[in-house]
């Protein structure tokens, strides 16, 4: 069987001001993309280990991914569309289709890009060429929008420790798809909905995985899965979906979908957060035995598009005066070229950070001591395992008592290997400030002794309902007191 293997991931936050343009992707073209992707804890990683396992011959045709940002440009999108053509038209026979989607991208005048992407895939293939996918759970899907898939594979953790394991699990799913052994059919439910950011690990979200895989053990059940949709994108399709796919049986899929969104719902105030501002966050760290205690600033999340280089915790950290805290990663590359000129164990006077926007905070004008340089490369340990990181310059700032880890790019801190590479044993700390929503859980929930949610202004707040909105659909849950659904009221 050859199976072709695409991939386009961006998580596209629209209230971003910048365009994300073409140089801001990382392409793998053609036989480039197996051996890059090849033992990551990634889906790429997992559809390539997934079809060596069912002996598959692997067509590479065109890996992109760029870093949660902006509306992907005009242009851009056509250019990234032009190589997947160009690809394909050079694959020669084709089997089955293996893609690795995010589900959230957003480009200019085209609002669903998966489907759009998609599209241009069951076109050149035909119809009955398997076309598989896997998902990350922010996508914001539709029916319409899947309608060119034979299968949806998304991801079910958040963090997304598993997206390995769904890439393995869709390709072990192609033999039986193309005998025709299995003939998917799928159901969108869309609820009226914007989810703030919540982790599958605990609460309400956890509950709502307990219960999709209910159902997924139901026979005929192929697959039952709640995408938690990404809020910070003001687009037509943004919302949460249960999606659920049975074997030939489109009233079983339904039925399995709305079990589901019915809980979701009806739960749909345990997923309100509540959070504490950078200060209030702080003062409750101090105040909490043990340690370390983590200190996580959700407004400012690389990981969903914000700039990195927000100052609400840091300063509320060094205006505190802790000492045994650090704080990793503030994304200000001219201070990390500072420090890289001067060299270790020079005393700098800085403006760091505040500097992409007023939203995330203003500079902080601090004495810093140089105490490691670094080239910004390593791998994580916990999420995305095998993939190298490449941070830029990066420099270890010693400000009044605290070490404070300063990149030339923005990301946000999934565990402590960025701690380590600089020297910084997070165990020996009482307070450790990081920047990320939830996907840091996967490496510290070990070994922090408590989390803290610390929230303020910013591109990835959880208070989403403070956005403008133009084209999400109203009513919607919870900007909108009279949004309803109900299973029963529905054809
Ligand atoms: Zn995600």
């Amino acid at each position: 069987m050859r199976v072709a293997l695409a991939s386009l991931q961006h998580e596209t936050n629209t209230y971003c001001p910048g365009r994300t343009r073409l140089s801001d992707f990382q392409i793998a073209r053609g036989p480039e993309i197996a051996p890059r992707a090849k033992g990551t804890r990634t889906a790429l990683g997992g559809w390539v280990a997934g079809l060596d396992q069912i002996g598959a011959e692997l067509v590479g045709l065109v890996a992109a991914g760029a870093t949660p940002s902006g509306v992907i440009e005009g242009d851009a999108y056509r250019a990234l569309c032009g190589e997947l053509e160009v690809a394909l038209a050079r694959a020669g026979r084709i089997d089955a289709v293996a893609l690795a989607l995010h589900g959230a991208a957003v480009a200019e005048d085209v609002d669903d890009v998966e489907a759009d992407w998609c599209e241009r895939i069951r076109a050149h293939v035909g119809a009955d060429v398997p076309l598989l996918a896997t998902f990350d759970l922010h996508g914001n899907v539709s029916a319409a929008g899947l309608a060119s898939i034979d299968l949806p594979f998304p991801c079910r953790e958040y963090p997304h420790v598993d997206t390995f394991e769904r890439g393995v699990e869709a390709a072990r799913a192609l033999p039986a798809l193309r005998a025709r052994v299995i003939r998917p059919v799928t159901h969108v439910e869309r609820l009226p909905m914007l989810l703030p950011p919540a982790t599958t690990r605990s609460g309400p979200a956890a509950r709502v995985n307990a219960l999709c895989a209910e159902q997924r053990a139901r026979p005929g059940v192929l697959g039952c899965s709640f995408f938690h949709g990404f809020p910070y994108a003001d687009v037509p399709l943004a919302g949460a979906s249960i999606v659920a796919s049975a074997d030939g049986d489109p009233e079983l899929a339904r039925d399995a979908a709305r079990a589901v969104a019915s809980f979701v719902w009806e739960q749909r105030e345990a997923f309100r957060p509540a959070t504490l501002s950078c200060v209030e966050a702080v003062a409750r760290a101090r105040a909490l035995p043990g340690g370390p205690i983590v200190i996580h600033e959700t407004c400012d999340n690389p990981g969903g598009g914000a700039p990195g280089d927000g100052t609400h915790l840091l300063r509320a950290m060094l205006e505190a005066g802790l000492d045994r805290a650090c704080f990793g990663c503030i994304a200000d590359p001219e201070a990390a070229r500072t420090a890289h000129a001067r060299g270790v164990g020079t005393k700098l006077a800085l403006a760091l950070g505040g500097k992409s926007d007023g939203l995330h905070g203003a500079p902080l004008h601090v004495r810093a001591e140089v105490t490691a340089l670094s080239n910004g490369r390593f791998s994580p340990r916990a999420l995305l395992a095998g993939v190298e990181l490449d941070l830029g310059p990066m420099a270890r700032l010693r400000i009044g008592g605290i070490d404070v880890l300063v990149s030339s790019r923005r990301q946000q801190t999934f565990d402590d290997e960025v701690f380590r590479s600089h020297g910084i044993d997070v165990r020996r700390m009482k307070i450790v400030g990081l920047k990320s929503a939830h996907h840091f859980r996967a490496g510290f929930e070990g070994l922090a002794s408590a989390i803290v949610t610390a929230d303020g202004p910013g591109l990835t707040t959880q208070r989403i309902e403070v956005f403008p909105r133009e084209r999400t659909p109203r009513p919607i849950w919870p900007l909108d007191p009279e949004a309803t659904w109900s299973a029963r009221a529905r054809p």
